[in-house]
């Protein structure tokens, strides 16, 4: 037999033949592949000595770690392109630290209160629970952190994070992240939804979760019976290219949907993996076939070790003006550049406006076809000084008093006497001052 047939033979392994406990996500655990050798043994291909060196110190700083099942989706006859294999194995240039690139590009630290949680938004946090993940994606925005084994989260700090959000009743939605927060055990994740139901303010808990990508077999009957519990509950996972969704992933996402738990899917942008307008409208078309809604799409972040993912913003516009009237409205998430210094999620897509005058507005379509949407002569706005009880809409809101525009919000009120903005250090208010 030539090389090239054996290999071709190798790529057809089946793996569940091979391995009795496949499908049993622990023992996929503790055989997550975690140095070269195995990798080569198991795929049986090759790396020259000078490569292996060099992923070797690329391991030494971000450490590297593979499921089984993520392995073997591999294409071992075009590995090197393959965009599981560059998702999941060390690459040197993540060595390389460009000038921009920040430990911590989205201030999650600085807006944290208590340790494990980052408020950034008005109604809604972030929770830490967990640091460890099944697979270390290469493309991790938080890639120095992962598989920190001294910032396990362990329960004192949970216990501090539940006690912030049960003294901050603005917060109504609780996003679990992590790490994975489905690494977590049973009994634990139980615990901790649990304890966050009960708090009166909250309305909606949400889990962003990687596992029915990289460990779809973790997604249990038992896991499900305890999710179930806990509605309102939101899951968000993160597919980033269609050869991801398989069998198993499916299966995994079928026992999520039909326990009523909505799916959402955020992806990163990534330069040589999907950053291309096909192979995003065939992820996000196999998305909802599986009943998950794709929700984001993520510009890459300046992470310390991401520069050789990152695509051009304009790649990522280029991506939705493909989508949009092209494809189901459903299947089009929002592209989204995660502001630096931590601004939050800011939407960015094509123009669609192209010009308008006192009562008409210019607008063009997918095709390019320019249309004239006429604005109506007699809309008569209505004035809001928020007296909601002599206003004429119907507002049954309990707390309306406590309405407060924040940012451009704000500035488009007719209650709030803001005009402007100005930057803190702003020179010709400073000379103003100093006059
Ligand atoms: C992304 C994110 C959220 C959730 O944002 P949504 O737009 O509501 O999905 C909340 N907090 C932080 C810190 C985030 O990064
Ligand atoms: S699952 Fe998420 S947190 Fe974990 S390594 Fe991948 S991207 Fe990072």
């Amino acid at each position: 037999m030539s090389e090239e047939n054996q290999k071709q033979n190798l790529n057809k392994i089946n793996w569940e033949d091979k391995y009795s406990s496949w499908k049993d996500w622990k023992w996929q655990i503790k055989h997550t592949i975690k140095d070269i050798e195995t990798f080569e043994k198991l795929l049986g291909i090759k790396m020259n000595n000078r490569e292996k060196k060099e992923i070797e110190m690329t391991i030494q700083k971000f450490p590297m770690a593979i499921t089984p099942y993520y392995l073997s989706l591999i294409d071992i006859n075009d590995y090197k392109n393959d965009p599981i294999f560059k998702q999941a194995f060390p690459n040197p240039k993540e060595l390389v630290i460009n000038k921009y690139d920040m430990t911590d590009p989205l201030a999650e630290d600085k807006d944290s209160p208590v340790e494990g949680i980052t408020h950034r938004y008005p109604d809604r946090v972030l929770f830490h629970v967990s640091n460890i993940c099944s697979m270390y994606c290469r493309h991790c925005t938080r890639k120095r952190k992962v598989g920190d084994k001294d910032h396990i989260p362990n329960k004192e700090t949970i216990e501090k994070g539940l006690e912030y959000i049960r003294n901050t009743p603005q917060v109504r939605d609780v996003l679990l992240s992590g790490g994975d927060p489905f690494l977590l055990s049973d009994e634990y994740l139980d615990w901790i939804l649990t304890e966050i139901s009960k708090i009166p303010h909250i309305e909606v808990i949400r889990i962003g979760t990687r596992v029915p990508v990289v460990l779809p077999y973790r997604i249990t009957d038992e896991l499900v019976n305890i999710l179930k519990k806990h509605h309102p509950l939101w899951i968000n996972t993160h597919f980033n290219h269609s050869r991801e969704i398989t069998e198993s992933s499916r299966e995994a996402l079928r026992k999520l949907a039909n326990a009523g738990i909505p799916l959402g899917n955020q992806s990163v942008l990534l330069s040589g993996i999907n950053d291309c307008p096909y192979i995003m409208k065939k992820l996000v078309q196999k998305l909802v076939q599986n009943r998950v809604r794709p929700y984001y799409i993520y510009q890459c972040d300046m992470s310390e070790g991401l520069s050789h993912f990152r695509t051009s913003v304009g790649k990522g516009i280029e991506i939705m003006e493909s989508l949009r009237g092209h494809t189901s409205g459903f299947a089009i998430p929002t592209f989204v550049v995660d502001a630096p210094g931590g601004g939050g999620k800011i939407p960015v897509m094509p123009n669609y406006l192209v010009s308008w005058s006192n009562n008409k507005i210019i607008l063009r379509n997918y095709e390019g076809v320019i249309t004239t949407y006429k604005e109506p002569d007699n809309y008569k706005a209505n004035l809001c000084n928020l007296d909601c009880e002599h206003c004429n809409l119907t507002l049954n809101l309990d707390e309306a008093e406590e309405i407060k525009a924040i940012g451009i919000e704000k500035l488009l009120s007719d209650y709030d006497k803001a005009i402007s903005f100005t930057p803190n250090n702003n020179e010709r208010m400073e000379r103003r001052n100093n006059e």
